[in-house]
C-alpha cells in the first residue's frame, strides 16, 4: 500500500468524474516546504509563521523573515504559496513578550490579527518581509482570526502603504499581491456577504470555527465528543461560506485538520470544496481516496446530506458515501 502511495505522487488528483481538485500543504518549516514540493502540491496552502517567533527572546527582524519567506516561495518553485501573519496569542509559549501572558481566555483574547493591528510595528515588519519575498515568485497573504471587515481593510491599507514605500527604495515586488482572510471566527463567516468584496481569497480554520461554533475548547479533552466538525451548524455554516465564494468567484480552501483527514473527504466534496490544505504527511491518502470519489454524485447527495439532524446522521451518510463501500 505503501509502494501504492507512493505512485501517486506523480498522479492528478482527479476524481472519478475528471475533476481536478487542488491540494495545497500546510508548512511550517523548511522540511514541510521540500516534501509538498516533491508529493506534487499544488502550492502551500498555509505557512504558519508562529514558529519564527516562538522558543525565543528576541523578534526576528525583517530580514531575517524576508529570508525565510523568500525561501519558501523559492522552495515551491513558481507554485503558489499563502503566508499567514502572525497568530500568537496568551495561548501559544512566546517568550518576546509580545503576548499579554495572562489573559482570563486566552482563545477570546488578542491574538491573531489584534495582536498585530495592536503592535503596529510587528505587523509593519512582517508585511515589509512578506512584500519583498513576494518578488521571488507567487506569494499570497493570509491573515487569521479576522472578525470584521474593518480588520482586513486595515491591513490592506497598510498593505498598500508599506508597497509603495518598498517600491520607492528600490524594491521589486510582485504587482498584486492577494490578501486573504482565515473563515475561523463564526462572526466573519455569517457576515461574509457583507466583506467578501474586501477580500480575494478565503481559508476556511475549521480548528478554530468549530471552537468558536460549539463554544468547545480544541485543547480540552474533557470535551473531546463535544469538539467535532460533524454538527449540521458547522455543515451548514461550511456550505454557505463555499458557496457564497463560489458564486463570487473567490479562491476558498480549507486548511483546518478536516480538510486533512481522509475520512471527510466525500463529504467536504459535496459541500463544494475544491481546495484542500493539509499536512504533507497525509496529501497522498487524501489524494488517494479523491481519486475514487464521484463529485457529481456526491454534490447530488448535498441535500440528503443537510437533513441529517445530528452527529449520528452525519455519520450514517459518511458510512454510505465511503468510496468502494
Ligand atoms: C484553524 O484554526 O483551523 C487553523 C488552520 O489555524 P490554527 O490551527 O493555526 O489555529
Ligand atoms: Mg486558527
Amino acid at each position: 500500500e505503501r509502494k501504492e502511495l507512493h505512485r501517486l505522487r506523480r498522479e492528478p488528483t482527479r476524481t472519478v468524474d475528471g475533476i481536478d481538485i487542488n491540494l495545497y500543504a500546510n508548512a511550517e518549516s523548511r522540511e514541510d516546504v521540500a516534501e509538498a514540493h516533491a508529493l506534487g502540491a499544488t502550492g502551500i496552502g498555509l505557512y504558519r509563521t508562529e514558529f519564527l517567533f516562538l522558543q525565543r527572546a528576541e523578534l526576528p527582524d525583517e530580514e531575517e523573515q524576508f529570508r525565510a519567506y523568500r525561501d519558501v516561495v523559492l522552495g515551491m518553485s513558481g507554485r503558489p504559496v499563502t503566508i499567514r501573519t502572525l497568530d500568537l496569542g496568551a495561548d501559544k509559549a512566546d517568550r518576546t513578550g509580545l503576548v499579554l501572558r495572562d489573559e482570563p481566555n486566552p482563545a477570546l483574547g488578542l491574538r491573531g490579527v489584534r495582536l498585530s493591528l495592536a503592535r503596529s510595528a510587528l505587523l509593519e515588519t512582517q508585511l515589509r518581509a512578506l512584500l519583498r519575498a513576494s518578488g521571488y515568485g507567487p506569494l499570497r497573504i493570509l491573515v487569521p482570526m479576522v472578525t470584521s471587515r474593518e480588520e482586513i481593510r486595515e491591513v490592506r491599507s497598510q498593505m498598500k502603504r508599506i508597497a509603495r514605500e518598498l517600491r520607492t527604495q528600490g524594491h521589486e515586488i510582485a504587482d498584486h499581491v492577494p490578501l486573504g482572510a482565515m473563515i475561523e471566527v463564526p462572526a466573519a463567516a455569517i457576515a461574509l456577504p457583507g466583506f467578501i468584496g474586501s477580500i480575494d481569497f478565503l481559508s476556511i480554520g475549521t480548528n478554530d470555527l468549530v471552537q468558536y461554533l460549539l463554544a468547545a475548547d480544541r485543547n480540552n479533552e474533557a470535551l473531546s465528543d463535544l469538539y467535532t466538525p460533524l454538527h449540521p451548524a458547522v455543515l451548514r455554516l461550511l456550505r454557505d461560506v463555499i458557496r457564497l465564494a463560489h458564486a463570487r468567484r473567490k479562491p476558498v480552501a480549507m486548511c483546518g485538520e478536516m480538510a486533512g483527514d481522509a475520512l471527510y473527504a466525500p463529504l467536504l466534496l459535496a459541500l463544494g470544496l475544491t481546495e484542500f490544505s493539509l499536512h504533507p504527511g497525509t496529501l497522498l491518502e487524501l489524494r488517494r481516496v479523491i481519486r475514487e470519489c464521484d463529485l457529481t454524485a456526491l454534490r447530488g447527495r448535498l441535500p440528503l446530506l443537510m437533513r441529517a439532524r445530528d452527529r449520528a446522521g452525519i455519520e450514517a451518510w459518511i458510512e454510505s458515501h465511503r468510496p468502494n463501500a
